[in-house]
């Protein structure tokens, strides 16, 4: 996948150059105005040179000068779609007809408005040592998550439990979400999170795997890491462990804190992400054996430095 995100850069910056030569790009304006960087990702039928193929790609800037981007159509099989992403502000998927098959088409999108799409992290203290560290947990997850405009809202509650079901539930698994949720409780809309003591060779969990009910419950012992939220958070946001990088709070080991824009459409619109249902789009089911925008989500691996 590297070869084709060079290959883009290079075409963008062969564009941007060429002040005589008749240039075969489309203009993108993005309102309103919006000074700090920020990112498209833009799927459609493009034209490099002479050939033509259905592709996401991804383009930076800064300001509120047109991107040029080149030359792309819609077609059937392949709709013209552009989504802005900047920090703090939510994903919007703009469809737009209006790319022609010639360069030089002008088209102005707009981008949502400021501010992060919010979901609730209601967590329920078993074992109350997680607690005092929790906020730090919340807030590394958001700083994770404003890439791509989103943020989580933190209430803690701890249940009065039996000292009998608390001794039994603070090393709890997954197997026991339904135990949790009863004898605990359950915020319709949120992401449960328990706060667990210990359980071996285990930091965190998301309780969602294959046909699980409780994809909207995370499980957090002490052993937690800085990252360990914001990863299990990830899950409930339909990211898998991605197979192309270390580098990625999605990667199995590490503490690293990046997310791709590619993840970023998927945790807002893929089917499977808690926030789907929230974002007036139809919850998007990617298919990543297919290529380019035929698999109607942008590559995983899709980004901009
Ligand atoms: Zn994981």
């Amino acid at each position: 996948m590297r070869p084709r995100r060079l290959l883009s850069v290079a075409l963008l910056l062969v564009f941007t150059g060429a002040t005589q030569a008749p240039s075969n790009n489309d203009w993108v304006t993005v309102a309103p105005g919006s000074k700090g960087p920020f990112s498209l990702l833009v799927s459609g039928y493009f034209q490099d040179e002479k050939t033509w193929s259905c592709a996401w790609r991804a383009f930076s800037a800064h300001g509120s000068a047109p991107i040029a981007v080149p030359n792309l159509t819609s077609v059937s099989h392949c709709p013209t779609e552009v989504i802005v992403a900047a920090p703090g502000r939510a994903m919007r998927i703009i469809r737009n007809g209006a790319f022609s098959e010639r360069g030089g088409d002008r088209v102005t999108v707009k981008s949502a408005p400021q501010g992060r799409r919010r979901l609730l992290v209601m967590a329920w203290s078993i074992d109350g040592s997680l607690s005092s560290g929790l906020r730090q947990y919340v807030e590394s997850a958001n700083q994770v998550f404003d890439r791509c405009g989103i943020g989580f809202d933190l209430s803690l509650e701890a249940p009065k439990l039996p000292d009998a079901s608390r001794l039994q539930l603070q090393g709890a698994g997954c197997d026991q979400a339904e135990e949790l949720q009863k004898i605990a409780g359950k915020t319709r809309g949120a992401v449960n999170l328990f706060l667990l003591r210990e359980r071996p060779h285990y930091r965190g969990a998301w309780c969602g795997n294959g046909e699980s009910p409780y994809k909207d419950v995370v499980l957090l012992y002490r052993s937690a890491s800085a990252t360990t939220l914001a990863h299990e958070l990830g899950h409930a946001l339909a990211l898998e462990h991605p197979p192309f990088i270390d580098d990625n709070v999605m990667a199995d080991i590490g503490d690293a804190r990046h997310l791709t824009l590619g993840q970023c459409f998927r945790s807002h619109f893929a089917v499977g992400s808690i926030l789907s249902a929230s974002t007036g789009s139809a919850p998007r089911r990617c298919d990543d054996s297919k290529d380019g925008a035929a698999s109607r989500c942008p590559p995983l691996e899709l980004d901009v430095p």
